[in-house]
């Protein structure tokens, strides 16, 4: 993409340092987070890949986002936001929403209160 970093097909970057990886050494750790919202696929929201250069800043992060709170009226939210995303005017009704993002209208309520709170 344009006026983006290029990096190399198989390098990764650290979360942590930013530090290029491409031998293959970065190390991995997927974490609960509520406020990650996958572009398309909902089976990955709620959870977040993070990569680090190497055990000690994958350990950093990591402990980062145990101490963040996992608040479920976030993650909804999101699902409300790519919802409205994929459809032109951005405009649904409840049952729509419920449909399109398979919460119920309690949790698209709590959604809602956690967004204007
Ligand atoms: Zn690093």
């Amino acid at each position: 993409m344009e006026g983006q970093w290029h990096i190399r097909p198989g390098a990764e970057l650290c979360d942590v340092c930013g530090r290029v990886i491409t031998d293959g050494s970065q190390q991995y750790a997927l974490v609960p987070d509520s406020s990650a919202v996958h572009e398309s696929a909902s089976r990955f929201d709620g959870s977040r890949l993070l990569t680090g250069c190497d055990s000690v800043h994958l350990a950093s992060l990591v402990r980062e986002y145990d101490e963040r709170p996992y608040v479920a009226a976030e993650l909804w939210a999101g699902q409300i936001t790519r919802a409205l995303h994929a459809v032109s005017p951005a405009s649904l009704t409840v049952a729509q929403l419920c449909e399109a993002t398979g919460l119920s209208a309690v949790q698209i309520e709590a959604a809602v209160a956690w967004t204007n709170a």
